[in-house]
């Protein structure tokens, strides 16, 4: 899963971006539900909310690295509840 930092400016423009609505408003600033965020795998080639942060504040989460297979797992398990 990916993390957003504190340098991130409230701009909005990540948020709509998600395809698992994994994005946010958190206390201060823009947050990603971790049990949410696939990294885009399933959805997308590279991850849309980096692509679209215009102060690159969107990272991985150290607390959540995981592999092409379980972000998979992760959209399957996901798509398959919604
Ligand atoms: Fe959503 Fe993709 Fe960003 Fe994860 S990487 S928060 S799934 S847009
Ligand atoms: Fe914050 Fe970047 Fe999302 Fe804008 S695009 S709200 S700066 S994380």
């Amino acid at each position: 899963a990916l993390l957003i930092t504190d340098e991130c400016i409230n701009c909005d423009v990540c948020e709509p971006q998600c395809p698992n609505e994994a994005i946010y408003m958190g206390v201060d600033f823009y947050e990603i539900d971790p049990a949410k965020c696939t990294e885009c795998v399933g959805h997308h080639d590279e991850p849309q909310c980096q692509v679209v942060c215009p102060v690159e504040c969107i990272e991985i989460n150290p607390q959540w690295k995981e592999s092409q297979d379980t972000l998979m797992a992760k959209y399957y398990k996901l798509t398959a509840a919604a």
